[in-house]
């Protein structure tokens, strides 16, 4: 590996002002930690921790719905030690600071002429955060973030720096790639990348019954496909990706923006939710077919600009369209307030433990509420739909499984918990919401 200039000097530009009182994304978790802890150095991270005893969490880019981050002890931010610390170039491998944006890392690998396999739908997620709560994007052949790691160096609370890959440390690596912060601090992940590309990205309205009809076709026919259905449509948008040589061009700007359009139909529709219906069979008069083409990191993410709460489950891929429909018709019968877009997607499955992709190739459906409107309600009626097909929560969204159930669905679950007591003996990096699902009772 080629090791480059030091991190820390290529880490100010994500420099942020302490935290003080820390909110998240969609402003539905917030918490006023007593410290805030922001390591310019690993070796400062691993001093101060062998010397304190108190409760910590540890803070990423705060784009998780679920209260997994929340202290009001120590808060800690590893934006301060961002970065490329070295690569392979015949490998396609990169080492990078745990802490770094991906939409730092974008432009870092680009630089090395590698790319990342796959990404979510946004760039603002730290690694580590994304990685440890199990983030994907779609792509039936292409597995979550965390499965794209090749090793990684976590400090635990004790201070200790320790090391784990497939062939050191393998019960922890099998443990630790999807960890939600309760094994220790993630400080370098070593991440199996790509020689760079570019992907098409293709936009198309069609009918939804046609969509759920073809889906499982599809997703052999293209690298990445993904379906967005109105509850009250009978068409959806359905967006494909595929590796392309073709010089990048972007899709005309449409004539009112996308997000102005998205404002104003959730407030009108927060207001009037029997408006909804409506709306949502005018909608398609918005939407038009288009492509784009752009190096894969950019290709591959959107801008979120109008916030929203999301509770995302995973369900095994031959099931995903049954259970799509089923949240869709059950939005329709019982005529709740769903503004935003369903969302469908494919992931690979893996084999870390506390993936919801373990062993199991998958459907993820997402249901979006608009942030200032209540969700509990919405997601409450459809949550026991995804019960019925053994539907595995996303870490880092809305969900209200707890320790009982989530340890049926992880096979590996008290060999985590054994590792988890052995690395945070005092349950030092356990708040309310972590203690509620792995707290021994
Ligand atoms: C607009 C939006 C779009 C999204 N799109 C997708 C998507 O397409 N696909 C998808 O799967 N998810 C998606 N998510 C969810 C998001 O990717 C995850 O919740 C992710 O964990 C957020 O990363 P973060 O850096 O903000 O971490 P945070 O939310 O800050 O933290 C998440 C977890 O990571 C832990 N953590 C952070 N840093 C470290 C570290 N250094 N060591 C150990 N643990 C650490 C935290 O303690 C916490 O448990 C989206 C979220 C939003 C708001």
């Amino acid at each position: 590996m080629e090791y480059f200039d030091s991190v820390e000097s290529i880490s100010q530009e994500h420099a942020q002002s302490p935290i003080g009182h820390w909110q998240n994304w969609s402003s539905n978790q917030s918490c006023t930690p007593k410290h805030v802890f922001q390591p310019v150095s690993t070796s400062e991270l691993a001093s101060t921790l062998k010397e304190y005893s108190g409760k910590l969490r540890v803070v990423g880019s705060g784009h998780s719905f679920s209260p997994l981050v929340n202290s009001n002890d120590m808060l800690i931010s590893l934006n301060q030690i961002t970065g490329l610390i070295g690569s392979d170039k015949s490998e396609h491998t990169a080492r990078v600071m745990a802490g770094t944006p991906l939409h730092q890392l974008g432009p870092l690998l680009e630089s090395i002429d590698q790319s990342m396999m796959n990404l979510g739908d946004i760039d603002h997620q730290s690694i580590a955060g994304a990685i440890t709560t199990g983030t994907h994007g779609t792509g039936a052949k292409l597995s979550c973030l965390s499965h794209l790691i090749k090793s990684m160096t976590l400090i635990a609370v004790d201070g200790s720096v320790i090391e784990c890959s497939a062939s050191h440390n393998r019960e922890l690596f099998n443990a630790a790639r999807v960890s939600l912060g309760a094994l220790g601090i993630i400080t370098e992940i070593e991440l199996q990348n790509r020689p760079k590309y570019r992907l098409k990205e293709s936009i198309d309205v069609v009918p939804l019954k046609e969509a759920l009809t073809n889906i499982e076709t599809w997703k052999h026919q293209h690298r990445h496909v993904e379906l967005f259905a109105f509850g009250y449509s009978d068409q959806a948008i359905l967006k494909t990706l595929n590796i392309t040589e073709e010089a990048p061009f972007q899709a005309k700007a449409p004539l009112i923006s996308d997000d102005s359009l998205l404002t104003l139909f959730c407030e009108v529709t927060r207001k009037a939710p029997k408006l909804t219906s409506l709306i949502h069979h005018q909608i398609f008069r918005f939407i038009k077919p288009s492509s784009r083409v752009d190096e894969s990191y950019k290709a591959l993410t959107s801008v979120r600009n109008v916030r929203f709460n999301e509770m995302e489950y995973q369900v095994s891929s031959e099931t995903g369209p049954e259970c799509f429909e089923r949240i869709i018709n059950h939005i329709q019968k019982h005529k709740l307030p769903a503004f935003f877009p369903i969302e469908y997607r494919y992931v690979a499955g893996d084999d870390i433990w506390l993936s919801p992709f373990y062993n199991r190739d998958s459907a993820s459906i997402s249901i979006h509420q608009y942030y200032k409107q209540d969700y509990h309600g919405l997601f409450g009626e459809l949550e026991p739909i995804f019960d019925d097909y053994q539907g595995r929560p996303h870490w880092g969204k809305i969900h209200t499984k707890e320790q009982k159930q989530l340890s049926e669905m992880y096979p590996h679950w008290e060999t985590f918990q054994a590792i988890r007591q052995e690395l945070d003996p005092k349950n030092q990096l356990l708040n309310p919401a972590l203690s509620a699902i792995f707290k021994k009772p």
